[in-house]
């Protein structure tokens, strides 16, 4: 590895935080383009969902959108005001304070949290978790039925 490896090992500005309220350890992470899908965050609760750049109404909600406008937080607008609000009566947006998924505690070190995820700390740990993030994904993510209809 030379220098400038070493300067982009943490090209996504990971960084571990503590909940405020009740101390869980998480990991901010500024949303990786290498994986294909944007995440919008309940604005009630911890839920978020995961749309696939290549779903087809991403695609067609993208495609409508005025040409001269290719803005990011055009297309968030756009996509918000179709997805299914989540159970708990939130509404899923890009800009959504996030919050720790163990209490909801809006994480008040995330001033910005547009583009920023938030993980479990253990998410990142070298041991075998996969178990536990199959878990969590399951609990914390909706990856389909996701549009109004
Ligand atoms: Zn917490
Ligand atoms: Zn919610």
């Amino acid at each position: 590895m030379d220098q400038v490896d070493d300067v982009d090992d943490n090209w996504l500005n990971g960084e571990d935080i503590t909940c405020p309220e009740c101390h869980e350890r998480l990991y901010r992470l500024d949303h990786s383009p290498l994986l294909d899908c944007y995440f919008l965050y309940c604005d009630s609760c911890p839920m978020r969902v995961d749309i696939s750049y290549y779903d087809s109404t991403c695609t067609t909600i993208a495609d409508a959108l005025p040409s001269r406008d290719d803005a990011y937080s055009t297309l968030m607008a756009a996509l918000e005001a179709r997805l299914r609000p989540c159970d708990c009566g939130g509404r899923f947006r890009d800009s959504a304070p996030r919050r720790c998924h163990l209490c909801s505690a809006v994480l008040t070190a995330i001033s910005a949290p547009s583009g920023v995820d938030v993980w479990p700390g253990w998410w990142t740990a070298e041991t075998d978790t996969g178990s536990l993030e199959e878990t969590f994904t399951a609990r914390y993510f909706r990856s389909e039925n996701l549009w109004e209809h």
